[in-house]
């Protein structure tokens, strides 16, 4: 059956610097984000091997696990698509339907950073914050996510999400959640995310 595989980065391990390094992104990669698919997969081999040998499963907790996992690999294969080199895709500021968007909700883009930069910060424990839309309200929301998996709005198509696990930034930042999250904007992929949006409009 279908397994879940980590996909390849869509520039090299050293293209984000400096703003995130080398060995920072291919830890996050190879390592964190790997950990989350072999996770999920290996739930799948339990489920699998459970129902052909008719076994018992601990419903809640392999449930839970399960989560966790496919939460972890989804939300780190949408966060290296945000990403761009600087200057050769990322950073700067949105433009076209987006930035109109993003001003009609927050009134201006430096309104939606502030929000954005806030809601990152105070993730209790670990997790991340995401762009969101609402396909009922066509309203754009900020998701601050708990783990891969706790506060998400179900259904809403994510635009832009940036990881605040620590391992995401400890190699460069240390603890220094709010340098990493003031650098990550000479980075993020706008045109990546402005194609979700018409994406998720449709
Ligand atoms: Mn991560």
């Amino acid at each position: 059956m279908e397994k879940y595989k980590l996909p390849e980065l869509p520039y090299g391990y050293k293209d984000l610097e400096p703003y995130i390094s080398e060995e920072q992104l291919t830890l996050h990669h190879q390592k964190h984000h790997l950990a989350y698919v072999n996770g999920a997969n290996a739930i799948l081999e339990k489920l699998e091997k459970a129902r052909q040998e008719g076994g018992e499963i601990d419903m809640k907790a392999t449930l839970k696990e399960l989560s966790f996992n496919i939460g972890g690999h989804l939300l780190h294969s949408l966060f290296w698509e945000n990403l761009a080199p600087s200057g050769k895709g990322g950073g700067g500021e949105p433009t076209g339907n987006l930035a109109e968007a993003l001003n009609e909700e927050f009134g201006n883009f430096a309104r939606f950073k502030k929000e954005f930069t806030q809601a990152g910060l105070t993730v209790e424990g670990s997790g991340w914050v995401a762009l969101t839309y609402d396909p009922m309200t066509t309203r754009l929301f900020i998701m601050q996510i708990e783990k891969h998996n706790t506060n998400i709005y179900p259904t809403f198509p994510i635009l832009l999400v940036v990881d605040v696990f620590e391992h995401a930034y400890y190699v460069d930042y240390k603890n220094n959640r709010a340098q990493f999250l003031e650098n990550i904007w000479h980075i993020i992929n706008w045109q990546e995310v402005e194609k979700r949006l018409e994406k998720a409009r449709k």
